[in-house]
Order: structure tokens, then C-alpha cells, then sequence
């Protein structure tokens, strides 16, 4: 099975996917990806349990203070579990900023809340607000084509099913990046075999930035994820890609220290 994450790899270097199929991964980043998800999906439920019981009037900084409750000690036990795996220095930081962008969405959430509640919502009423129901992980196979896909969240709203792409990278300046839109296409098209539904929309949540971007899934979406996994699947029958040199990639590429195409 091919691994929907691969995709994003594939858009930013065909030879990325190749070489990762014939070497173990040579830096963090799929340790980083696992701390970031287990810290996220941890951090949501946390919010949401403190956030339930909150009622009245309250000041932004009293919310916060009740919305962070055994925030700070959760990540502290996330961040331990994955000591015994050679944590690395570029981990150490990049959970820093993770944890900076945590505090952030405390706030927007703080403030969106005291809000709620100066209207007379309770605290339990603005977690469905603000959280709708939701599956997470949510793991799909589709044999048909061969992929397999992790997807963040989905949140079902009034029967409709939205995949959302959690991402702790900056958005671009307007819209989301092409390799999101790919990705949240190629989770609307494993959803819609699975649950047998219409997937019209999904969303990527750049948690950096507190902002939730929609993707419309449209034709020319279909079409490019249609090209994109057909491209993928002979990369992974093992045919030698097409090499595609930007130096700007390869110089934060995980292989640049053993692709000889490295163009740095
Ligand atoms: S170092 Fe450059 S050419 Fe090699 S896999 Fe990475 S991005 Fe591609």
C-alpha cells in the first residue's frame, strides 16, 4: 500500500520518495510528526474538558488560565515518551515552536469563548461550537488503487464528513499550499469510498497561524491527485524518477547529505 503522506514527498521531489523506499530515514522528521500529532490530538481533548465546566462571565486571561490546566504537564509527558528514540536537537526546538503555537490557539480559543459565554453560552455549548464531533486518525485502505491514508480529523457536521489536514508549517500568503490541496483531495476520494458519500470540501488547519483553510474538491483536484498517485505508483514500482534539481529543496531535503543529485 502507498502511504497518502507520500504524495506531499512526491510534489516536492519525486527522487524524495525513491530514495526514502531504498534508505531508513536519516533525520527526525517522522519522529517530529508523530510528537506534533500525539501533542495536538492530546492538547484538543484537554481544552475540551476544561473548557466544558467554564460558564458566565470571564476575563480572556482568567479563560485561558482554566483552558491550559495540566496543558503544560501533558506535553512534558509527550515529549519524554520519545527520549528513548534518539531525540534530536532539531526535534528539541521544532517542539519548542510546536509548543509556542499551542499557547497561541489557547488564546484565539480563550477569546473566542469569553465571547460565547458573554452571550449566555455555557462552556459545554461552545465545545460544539468549536469542536464538532470528530474521528481522529482515522485510518482508510483502498484497495483499488493501493492507498493508505492517516487522516487527521474528520468532523461531521449535520451528516456531512470533512477530512482536515492538522500542519505545523506556515500557510502561504494566500490559500493553501498545492501539496495540501493534493493531499486533503486524495483523503476526500478514500472517504468517499468508505463511508459512500460526496466529500465536497476539507479543510487544513495551520496551527502556526490559527487559521482553518478550505479546499473545495473539484474536477481539477480530482484530476491532479488522479495524475499525482498514478506517478507515485510507478515510483514505488520501483522505476528510477525523473530528477527534478531546485537547490532550495535539496537544501532542506532529509537526504541531502546522501542524494548525489543534491544540487546545494
Ligand atoms: S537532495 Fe534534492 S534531488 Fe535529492 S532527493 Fe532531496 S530534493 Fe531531491
Amino acid at each position: 500500500m502507498i502511504p497518502v503522506s507520500m504524495i506531499r514527498e512526491y510534489l516536492y521531489c519525486p527522487l524524495k520518495v525513491y530514495t526514502k523506499m531504498h534508505t531508513e530515514n536519516v533525520k527526525s522528521c517522522s519522529k517530529m510528526t508523530n510528537i506534533s500529532h500525539d501533542a495536538l490530538i492530546g492538547f484538543d481533548e484537554l481544552i475540551k474538558r476544561n473548557l466544558w465546566h467554564l460558564k458566565g462571565e470571564m476575563q480572556v486571561k482568567e479563560i485561558l488560565e482554566e483552558l491550559l490546566k495540566d496543558i503544560p504537564e501533558f506535553l512534558d509527558i509527550v515529549y519524554q515518551q520519545y527520549q528513548d528514540v534518539e531525540v534530536v536537537d532539531d526535534v528539541t526546538s521544532n517542539f519548542d515552536i510546536l509548543k509556542e503555537d499551542l499557547k497561541f490557539n489557547s488564546w484565539l480559543i480563550a477569546i473566542k469563548t469569553q465571547k460565547m459565554l458573554k452571550t449566555g453560552l455555557t462552556g459545554a455549548e461552545a465545545v460544539n461550537l468549536l469542536f464538532p464531533p470528530s474521528l481522529l486518525e482515522f485510518k482508510i485502505e483502498n484497495k483499488e488503487n493501493g492507498l493508505l491514508g492517516q487522516i487527521d480529523k474528520i468532523e461531521i457536521v449535520d451528516g456531512v464528513y470533512y477530512p482536515v489536514k492538522i500542519k505545523t508549517n506556515l500557510p502561504p500568503l494566500k490559500g493553501v499550499w498545492q501539496s495540501d490541496t493534493i493531499q486533503i483531495t486524495a483523503y476526500a476520494y478514500l472517504m468517499e469510498h468508505e463511508f459512500n458519500k460526496e466529500i465536497p470540501v476539507g479543510f487544513v488547519n495551520y496551527m502556526r497561524v490559527g487559521s482553518k483553510k478550505p479546499v473545495l474538491i473539484n474536477t481539477h483536484l480530482r484530476e491532479k491527485f488522479s495524475q499525482c498517485s498514478m506517478k507515485l505508483s510507478i515510483v514505488y514500482d520501483d522505476k528510477f524518477p525523473e530528477i527534478v534539481q531546485n537547490p532550495n529543496k535539496c537544501r532542506s531535503c532529509d537526504y541531502c547529505e546522501i542524494c548525489q543529485y543534491n544540487t546545494e
